[in-house]
C-alpha cells in the first residue's frame, strides 16, 4: 500500500479536498490524509501533481 501524506507547506487551497474528498479533508486550515485507500493511486497522484505547493507526498 502506498504511503500518502501532506507536509507543512500546504497553503490550504482545498484543491485536493475538492478532487478526492474520500482521501483528503481540511483540518485547521490545512489538508490532511484521512484515508489513503479512499481513491485509486492514480487519482491521488493527479491530486499531488495539481497541488500548487507540491505538499502531497506519495511513497510507493
Ligand atoms: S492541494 Fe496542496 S496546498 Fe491545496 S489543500 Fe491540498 S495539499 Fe494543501
Amino acid at each position: 500500500m502506498a504511503k500518502v501524506w501532506v507536509d507543512d507547506s500546504c497553503i490550504g487551497c482545498e484543491a485536493c479536498v475538492d478532487a478526492v474528498p474520500d482521501v483528503f479533508q481540511m483540518e485547521d486550515g490545512k489538508a490532511k490524509v484521512v484515508n489513503p485507500e479512499g481513491a485509486s493511486l492514480e487519482e491521488i497522484k493527479e491530486a499531488a501533481e495539481a497541488c500548487p505547493t507540491e505538499s502531497i507526498k506519495v511513497e510507493e
